[in-house]
């Protein structure tokens, strides 16, 4: 195994080598991936990244992966679009979406977090892996260890949306509904990784599985020409991909890749589960968690793994969190598909409508380079839209019909 990292408590700096392992046994702090940058730094450069194929392992120095280790799932790599429309509405002038709900194989950001854990998940030897899940995850653990010949248990809520329970179960995963909100799923998925020999890409391969969020990170940088954005709106649920898109800023500039410049980190949650965001906003020295109830069940998470981490993130970066309500997390959803042809999940509605709220205040200025991350896709949560949007009606298939509706709903000509 290489050892360009190796697990490292948070908060006393030990270390303790690579396994599953997630908590410090002397401070019970979390652990994380440290790396050995001046290492990573002499082994890879931007020409070498250019000329890899357009997916995640292009960073794989970056990564917790054996050296040599090689995969054909082209996972990430996901577009990075301008978005001038939108920004038009919302009030930005240098306006990017990250678009993850174009994420292969399973339309959402998770696929990276999955891709990372599972490498590791078979260098452990595990043969069945699992997690707990707001249902993307679900969705990615499922295919991926179905490709990879893995056995899945997937443990999720009783009430998720329908697409993403059906997502899950096609792939032929073991999946467990539980009566329960996703906090008490991951409870039980605690206990269950203790008695048996599973791993658990959240829970007990959690620190690998977190590594994988620093790719949208890494995308946004290298897509803007190695550059930089000045704002980031990262939708939040356990709180990790928020302070792994900062770590990756960090770690392209301690190894050149980049020049040093300040990164405003903003987050966004839903206010029916909003524990990071109300800490931030509210002042709050630690998370309070929350009993959730919105529509946007993929950031259902009330007592967050990374929040705190999340919370110094967004602090020290100079930047703030706001959360949506759910009459404007519909009216994200709606705002980022018409005008520019994204349909974003609910998470994707709440960092729109978080977005122009954070512009409105004056938080993010509207000359500024503002990349908003799209996590996932709409077509996962239909749910949240159906009685939202009018009623179509049937015309007859003849000419006179069809005019007659258009005089009186009127084109474009
Ligand atoms: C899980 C998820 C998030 C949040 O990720 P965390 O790392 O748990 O904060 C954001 N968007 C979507 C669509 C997700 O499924
Ligand atoms: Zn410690």
């Amino acid at each position: 195994m290489s050892e360009l990292f190796q697990l490292r408590c948070e908060q006393c700096g030990r270390h303790f080598g690579n396994g599953p392992l997630v908590l410090c046994e002397d401070c019970f702090a979390p652990l994380e991936v440290a790396f050995d940058l001046p290492a990573v730094r002499a082994a890879v450069s931007r020409d070498q990244i250019e000329r890899r194929n357009p997916d995640l392992w292009r960073y794989a120095e970056f990564l917790p992966v054996a050296e040599g280790f090689r995969s054909d799932l082209p996972v990430g790599f996901t577009p990075l679009l301008r978005a001038p429309r939108l920004g038009a509405r919302i009030g930005s002038q240098d306006l990017w979406l990250k678009d993850d709900a174009a994420c292969f194989p399973t339309l959402s950001f998770k696929d990276r977090v999955v891709a990372v854990a599972l490498a590791q998940a078979r260098a452990f030897g595990f043969e069945v892996v699992g997690c707990a899940s707001t249902g993307n995850l679900a969705n990615a653990v499922a295919a991926q260890a179905a490709r990879l010949g893995l056995e899945a248990w997937v443990f999720i809520p009783s009430d998720l949306e329908a697409a993403k329970v059906l997502g899950t179960a096609v792939y032929g995963a073991r999946v467990i509904r539980v009566d329960g909100n996703y906090d008490q799923v991951n409870r039980l998925c605690v206990e269950i990784a203790d008695l048996h020999p599973w791993g658990f890409v959240n829970v007990n391969l959690r620190p690998y599985y977190a590594e994988g969020s620093k790719t949208v990170g890494f995308e946004i940088a290298e897509q803007l020409g190695w550059r930089l954005p000045d704002n980031v709106v990262v939708p939040m649920a356990g709180g990790a991909q928020i302070s792994k898109i900062a770590k990756a800023f960090s770690e392209l500039v301690a190894t050149g890749l980049v020049e040093a410049k300040p990164v405003r980190v903003f987050g966004a949650q839903a206010l029916g589960c909003s524990p990071i965001s109300s800490a931030v906003s509210g002042g709050e020295t630690e998370i309070i968690p929350q009993l959730p109830d919105t529509i946007c069940r993929s950031l259902a998470i009330g007592n967050p793994a990374d929040g705190y981490r999340a919370m110094e993130v967004i602090r020290s970066s100079g930047g703030w969190a706001e959360s949506a309500t759910d009459p404007e997390i519909v009216a994200g959803i709606r705002i980022l598909a018409e005008e520019e042809g994204i349909f974003g999940e609910t998470a994707g509605g709440v960092t729109v409508s978080v977005a122009g709220q954070l512009i409105r205040d004056g938080r993010i200025q509207p000359g500024e380079t503002t990349v908003l991350c799209i996590t996932g896709n709409g077509l996962k949560t239909t749910d949240a839209l159906v009685s939202e949007l009018p009623e179509i009606p049937v015309v007859a298939p003849r000419l006179e019909a069809f005019e007659e509706q258009l005089s009186g709903v009127g084109a474009r000509r």
